[in-house]
């Protein structure tokens, strides 16, 4: 049991070393403007989590996805903006479009009405 201990801690010593090394190398070898690698951010984990971490790590994993659909939801609603903006220009004739910087409704102009932008 010792011994397995030992060999363990060993290993794990080696584990540690040996992205010590690998981010060195590829730092010293990485091309220019290619971001550096960190060592580790924190300690391997080796014993299970606790009931408190679990569920911590679980809300996180829930609010990244509810993040996901959400940012899915709104560019789905912009694809929906700018089709009904075609829609009105072939309705009625007169040109629309939506002003890239504030996301508003325009007849064709060289500059929007609402924040002067250039068009
Ligand atoms: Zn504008």
């Amino acid at each position: 049991m010792r011994l397995e201990q030992e060999s363990q801690f060993a290993w794990l010593q080696g584990l540690y070393f040996f992205d010590g090394v690998s981010v060195a190398i590829s730092n010293a070898l990485r091309k220019k403007g290619t971001r550096a690698q960190d060592y580790i951010k924190e300690p391997i984990r080796i014993t299970p989590l606790s009931p408190q971490e679990k569920a911590a790590k679980e809300r996180a994993e829930q609010n990244k996805i509810i993040a996901y659909f959400s940012n899915l939801e709104r560019a789905s609603d912009r694809e929906n903006e700018a089709a009904r903006a075609s829609m009105l220009l072939s309705a009625d004739g007169s040109e629309m479009i939506i002003c890239p910087h504030c996301d508003t409704y325009q007849t064709r102009r060289s500059v929007c009405m609402k924040c002067k932008a250039a068009l």
